[in-house]
């Protein structure tokens, strides 16, 4: 202000003084030229001022304003400050919004956001995946004419979509099971969750049908059971003891494998909930095969010649509980899969690097190729018929699978229908002792 009021007082005095010079010099002609000179000098600079602050106006933000003197060098100064000011509030936002996007990158969750028209503003890469969209090429387009499942659209347009997910498959993303969540903010904005909850959702099922399978493995021994039971009582009074006890050996028998079943049932429960087994556990390997191979004669009860080859490492680390299961539930299968005579090989050898492998080869039933990778869930079993003769309860290869999973082992199945089969549990050196 003061700059601007001495200019004003300058200008005054200046041009009074050239009218006195020029009266003085050359009467009232002189006067009033230089006058006239005086006003044009001034005018004009503040012309090339007004031009020089336009020029500046149309640079680059961030550049320098013009050097002055006099009060539109205080302008140029006060403009000079408020530019540096707003700089550093752009930088502050700007710092702001990539904290922001690097937070909402980091979210396990999808997030979209959408401007009052829908068109997508921003997408993190979570939202890229699940949507099957990309937001170099997407950004700016509006999302419901790249989604265009009607169930989608349905529940953007309801307005109390608000805290409700909707479950969403879409032909973008094939096979994946979206929650998708909506919450309008401000400016007509809304802004969108969503979560791949495929495993979710298949995890669901499994339970579900295993719930199911686990209820009706139970209930044919139990209606067995009680069906025999029952006549036994109704007809005790007036039927021979031989007879009866012909029905009670039935009925145990039945109870015999639900208690077989509810024992492999709570094995792989505990497979499934129990740490893995330590490392520092030494288990003597010929002991555990010597084990393995009494338990499953036994289980022959001499129908098949059993062979037992040692040449591999002396011991393995880990759970010989667990191990002695998984050895003599593949040792198991070979008998009950074998006719009458067969011959059956247990092996027990060196691997690859250092590991070891356990073998039960058979010349049974074999399995065709198909059925191989399903073997080892839950109740798969090749011919459900003969599983339930062969007394099998259709989870031991899932207690294999699981404590080799736990012992870092894998299991191996190579098998011909009509040929036989060999089922390997193959360890890696670091369960090994050599
Ligand atoms: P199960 O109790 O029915 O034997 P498993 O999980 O042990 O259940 O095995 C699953 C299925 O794999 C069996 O029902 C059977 O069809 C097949 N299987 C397993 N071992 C053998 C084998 N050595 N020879 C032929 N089939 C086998």
């Amino acid at each position: 202000m003061k700059a601007v009021l001495a200019e004003f007082l300058v200008a005054v005095l200046l041009t009074m003084l050239a009218t006195l010079a020029g009266w003085l010099a050359a009467g009232e002609r002189g006067a009033t030229l230089l006058l006239f000179g005086a006003v044009t000098f001034f005018f004009l600079r503040q012309l090339w001022m007004v031009l020089r602050l336009l020029h500046w106006a149309a640079c680059p933000l961030g550049t320098p304003t013009p050097s002055a003197s006099g009060a539109w060098g205080a302008v140029f100064e006060a403009l000079h400050r408020r530019a540096r000011l707003a700089r550093a509030e752009r930088e502050q936002a700007t710092s702001e919004l990539a904290r922001f996007r690097r937070a909402a990158e980091a979210l396990p969750d999808g997030v979209v956001i959408l401007d009052g028209h829908r068109a997508i503003e921003w997408m993190n890469v979570q939202a890229e995946a699940c949507f099957g969209l990309k937001a170099s090429v997407d950004t700016g387009s509006r999302i419901t004419h790249l989604l265009r499942e009607p169930e989608f659209l349905e529940y953007l347009d309801s307005s109390d979509h608000r805290g409700v997910p909707l479950e969403l498959q879409t032909q973008r993303n094939p096979g994946r099971s979206l929650q998708v969540q909506a919450a309008p903010f401000a400016a007509g904005r809304t802004l969108l969750l969503v979560r791949d909850v495929t495993q979710l959702q298949k995890l669901a099922t499994m339970r579900r049908d295993f719930v199911a399978n686990v209820s009706h493995e139970l209930k044919t021994p139990l209606t067995v059971t009680l069906g025999f039971v029952e006549t036994a009582l109704e007809v005790l009074h007036d039927t021979p003891p031989q007879e009866i006890a012909q029905y009670l050996q039935t009925a145990a028998e039945q109870a015999q494998r639900m208690q077989q079943l509810i024992d492999d049932l709570l094995t792989l429960s505990s497979l499934e909930t129990d740490s893995p087994p330590p490392l520092e556990d030494p288990i003597d390997a010929a002991e555990l095969l010597a084990d393995v191979c009494r338990e499953v004669q036994a289980l022959s009860a001499g129908r098949h010649r059993i062979t037992l080859e040692n040449d591999g490492p002396c011991g393995l680390l880990g759970s010989g509980r667990e191990l002695r299961s998984a050895f003599a539930n593949l040792a198991g299968n070979a008998v009950r899969y074998s006719p009458q005579g067969g011959e059956i090989l247990l092996s027990w050898s060196g691997a690859g690097e250092g590991g070891a492998r356990f073998s039960v080869s058979d010349h049974g039933i074999g399995i065709s190729r198909e059925h191989l990778p399903r073997l080892t869930e839950r109740f798969y079993r090749v011919d459900r018929g003969r599983s339930r003769e062969a007394g099998g309860t259709g989870l031991g290869l899932a207690i294999v699978k699981h404590v080799l999973e736990r012992h870092q082992a894998a299991l191996q199945i190579e098998s011909e229908p009509g040929q036989g089969s060999r089922f390997s549990a193959v360890f890696p050196s670091h369960r090994v002792q050599s």
